[in-house]
């Protein structure tokens, strides 16, 4: 079999089905390309990440017609955000107020997203799948890019997506190396039952020696996010489902009361990925495959997204243009463009992380200078807010500074 397409996209993960959908219309033949199978498709098994997301990707997710297929029960309400430095009881409050908006955003378990993802794809016209099988490798050839399929099959693309996670093969495939950080630790996430209302903040404590957040959901529901040393997330991970609540409710200090576990508990090594650049010939990475955050900022996905909303705006102004879906400009915009997206973010998370898993006592120092200043600078809360609510900007120095590296045309704006 040899199969011919416009736009191939390997990965029918959230981001990839999310692109799938964008371009759909567009009168492109798409083909979307998975090793998972139908079933597994239709029916994602729970995997604990409960995904935090921002206004922006709210919407996307509305005009993608995502939004709509999420049960709006499973939907909760984020409104505002607390962090705390070791045992300090003044945190650094992210306010909606501070946003400009009624809330922060909104969590939704990762599981639902993909469920809801695959029912936007199902039965468009435009898109045809191959699933249930593994991408093997990718070369350029005259006008198109090749994928070989597991089995022996082939795909001509001209041009490739790849959406095939933080540990792309395809990117790799494609000779675009990556800087990986392997934090050494592993968060596990489990749904826990509380006794004290959570009031819809989500909770983070930079502790030492681990990190623990509690993200409000719907009832007297929460998602514990635990981040300790590897060992010691697995042994958490093994102990019975008493245990657990028990060591649990000692974690965070009895803070919301006794917490009971309510579904199965999942771990997660911390690596970031960082690509060298996100475009090779005839090839765009999105996702994860673009930009591997560390949870702990809760980016992701939302950066995913930006990745989708910019490489379909790229390919839809090409084709109004006259100009092909693989026209030069198309990839040169999309690495300019989104990297002006995802740098900061990726900058600012590594930071976080470095400094809060830092524990000598200058580290410590630092961290507890920067949180009290933070929480006493309203432009810096305002900054963090606007991100996720979008209505605010960086502060002008960063906002300079960014537009002159990715946007020389419009830095005087
Ligand atoms: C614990 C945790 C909490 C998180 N919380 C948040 C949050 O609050 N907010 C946020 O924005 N983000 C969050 N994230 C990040 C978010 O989950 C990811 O960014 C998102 O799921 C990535 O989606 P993706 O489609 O790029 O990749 P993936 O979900 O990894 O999908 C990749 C797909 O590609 C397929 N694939 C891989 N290789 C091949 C191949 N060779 N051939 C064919 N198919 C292939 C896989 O089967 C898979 O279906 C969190 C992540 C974790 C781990």
């Amino acid at each position: 079999m040899s199969t011919d397409c416009d736009v191939a996209i390997v990965g029918a993960g959230p981001a990839g089905l999310c692109l799938a959908r964008a371009l759909d219309g567009l009168g492109l033949k798409i083909m979307l390309l998975e090793a998972a199978d139908r079933d597994r498709l239709a029916r994602p098994p729970e995997d604990g990440r409960e995904i935090a997301l921002t206004h922006a990707s709210r919407s996307l997710l509305e005009k993608l017609g995502v939004w709509q297929h999420i049960d709006r029960a499973e939907i909760s309400d984020l409104l505002d955000a607390e962090i705390y430095d070791g045992d300090s009881l003044e945190p650094l409050r992210i306010s909606r107020h501070d946003g400009g908006s009624e809330q922060l955003g909104w969590l939704a378990a990762n599981y639902q997203i993909r469920k809801a993802a695959w029912q936007a794809v199902s039965g468009q016209s435009d898109i045809e799948m191959i699933l249930g099988r593994r991408v093997e490798g990718t070369s350029p050839k005259e006008n198109a890019r090749i994928l070989r399929l597991e089995g022996g099959d082939e795909v001509s693309a001209r041009l490739v997506v790849a959406a095939d996670s933080r540990f792309s093969n395809m990117r790799r495939a494609a000779g675009i190396g990556a800087r990986m950080r392997d934090y050494g630790r592993s968060m596990l996430v489990a749904r826990m039952e509380i006794e004290a209302d959570h009031g819809h903040v989500a909770r983070e404590w930079f502790a030492y020696g681990r990190t623990l957040a509690l993200l409000p959901l719907n009832g007297q529901r929460a998602s514990a996010v635990i981040t300790l040393p590897t060992a010691q997330t697995r042994r958490l991970a093994a102990l019975d489902a008493e245990q657990f609540g028990a060591e649990v409710t000692a974690l965070y200090e009895n803070r919301h009361g006794r917490m009971r576990l309510i579904a199965d508990r999942h771990v997660y090594p911390m690596v970031g990925v960082w690509p060298d650049r996100v475009v090779a010939e005839r090839l765009a990475l999105v996702g994860d495959a673009a930009v591997g955050m560390h949870p702990v900022t809760a980016h992701g996905f939302n950066l995913g997204l930006n990745s989708v909303r910019v490489l379909a705006d790229e390919i839809s102004r090409s084709l109004e243009r006259g100009n092909e879906v693989d026209a030069p400009a198309v990839l040169s915009g999309f690495q300019r463009r989104s990297r002006a997206a995802s740098l900061p973010l990726f900058v600012a998370t590594s930071t976080v992380v470095g400094l809060y898993t830092d524990e000598r006592a200058p580290a410590r120092l630092v961290r507890r200078t920067v949180l009290r200043a933070a929480n006493r600078l309203a432009p810096f809360r305002r900054a963090i807010a606007g991100q996720l609510t979008g209505r605010g900007s960086l502060p002008a120095p960063v906002e300079a500074l960014r537009r002159r590296v990715f946007e020389p045309g419009r830095a005087a704006d």
